[in-house]
């Protein structure tokens, strides 16, 4: 069965079709500009990336597109729509209620409706995609992977903010989590890799990326994770502070004279390690600059890999030990100083780096010694895959 996976946001859309038996992507693009001109950049596997020029007045434009290239005869890869068998929508908050993935019908999309405003700007842009996906693919199944899912197994004491009580009850805040699928596949292949039994394991998976997360998988289950309410909370990211003492954001206010909502943009836009360099959100940026003596450019990545390196520390005293340590995502699959500057405060858990094998770049690979207490892997992520997984278990059952 051929899935075509949608991740529709306010003015973008990324769509891979999958071949669900040979699990490769067979068309991989991306929407760009949507509602203000349009790009659409469309590439075949095995072929050349193509970029057309085409008006995108909304969504449902962007997704016919999408389906032009998909059936056209020069550059397609299925010969009419009825090559889709079913659509997997990324949807970024499914709140409490969703702790898997379902098919979508109206009430489900009711739901997630519910849950836009613990995710003001993602939730509105899936559910458009939903729609636009609805309207030109009738009858055709929908399924809907959310980003919160894999977290939903958080114990309280957990996913719980020591604030006054009635917040929850009244407006659900708490911890969700977010990258739950990228947890959930990579904990599960890193399990595979390293010999270990997914059910009966203590995995710490490092979602290191422009937006960066960790999550503590405990016999398969997620029991912890750093991002919270929002993805703006936990670790050092591209341009997000992570965690900060609350205070400051009053503090800044008043010194500065800005408004609630600058702040926020501020701590999401501005902070990171974009906001301590100066420099760059991409490592690639800082790595240069420092590597030409630029202390703060030095400095913002040793404050990331310590903020990462304490939640490991965190996560294995909440699981009681660690089994695997893995790294995934833009950096973590890539980037093997950063994953071994990580390892270096892990000592006294008994980490052990192998160099050469930590040698590689956006492949699988066992990156600890043989004399390693714990397994260390680098397992590239891919969400698009577990999304089709999963919307294929669905539409099968
Ligand atoms: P992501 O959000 O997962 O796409 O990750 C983006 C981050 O990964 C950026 O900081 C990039 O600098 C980093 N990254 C991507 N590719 C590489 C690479 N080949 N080497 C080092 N860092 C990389």
């Amino acid at each position: 069965m051929k899935i075509l996976v949608i991740n529709c946001g306010s003015s973008s859309l990324k769509y891979q079709l999958i071949d669900s038996e040979t699990e490769k992507a067979i068309a991989v693009g991306l929407c760009e500009r949507i509602g203000i001109d349009g790009r659409l950049v469309h590439t075949k596997a095995g072929a050349e990336k193509l970029t057309f020029e085409k008006p995108l007045p909304d969504h449902e434009a962007a997704v016919q597109a999408v389906l032009a290239a998909l059936t056209d005869p020069a550059h397609g890869v299925i010969g009419s729509l009825s090559g889709i068998g079913a659509v997997g929508h990324r949807v970024v908050h499914g709140g409490e209620r969703f702790t898997s993935s379902v098919m979508i019908d109206d009430e489900v999309i009711e739901a997630i409706r519910g849950c836009n405003d613990l995710a003001p700007l993602h939730n509105p842009a899936n559910l458009i995609g939903i729609d636009a996906c609805r309207k030109l693919m009738p009858g055709v199944p929908m399924v809907a992977v959310f980003d919160t899912a894999f977290h939903q197994t958080m114990p309280k004491k957990a996913y719980t903010y020591a604030l006054p009580y009635e917040y929850y009850d009244k407006y659900k805040i708490r911890r969700y989590g977010f990258h739950g699928t990228s947890h959930s596949y990579v904990s599960r292949r890193a399990a595979e890799l390293a010999g270990l039994d997914y059910g009966n394991s203590k995995i710490i998976v490092c979602h290191l990326g422009n937006g960066a997360s960790i999550s503590a998988v405990l016999n398969g289950k997620s029991v912890d994770t750093s991002m919270g309410l929002t993805p703006l909370e936990g670790l050092v990211m591209g341009t997000r502070s992570g965690d900060i003492d609350p205070a400051i954001i009053e503090f800044i206010a008043k010194k500065e004279g800005k408004s609630l909502g600058e702040i926020m943009n501020l701590l999401n836009k501005k902070s990171g390690v974009y906001g301590l360099s100066g420099v760059s959100s991409d490592f690639r940026d800082l790595e240069a600059a420092a590597g030409q003596g630029d202390e703060r450019a030095k400095d913002a990545t040793e404050v990331f890999v310590y903020r990462t390196a304490k939640y490991v520390g965190a996560y294995a005293a909440a699981m009681n030990g660690v089994d695997a340590v893995v790294f995934t995502a833009g950096l973590g699959e890539n980037d093997k100083k950063i994953r071994a500057r990580v390892c270096s405060y892990l000592g006294y858990l008994g980490v052990k780096i192998d160099e050469e094998r930590n040698n590689v770049r956006g492949v699988e690979a066992v990156i600890s010694s043989d004399a390693s207490r714990v397994k260390v892997l680098a397992v590239p992520t891919n969400e698009e895959l577990a999304i089709a997984r999963d919307t294929v278990a669905l539409v099968r059952k």
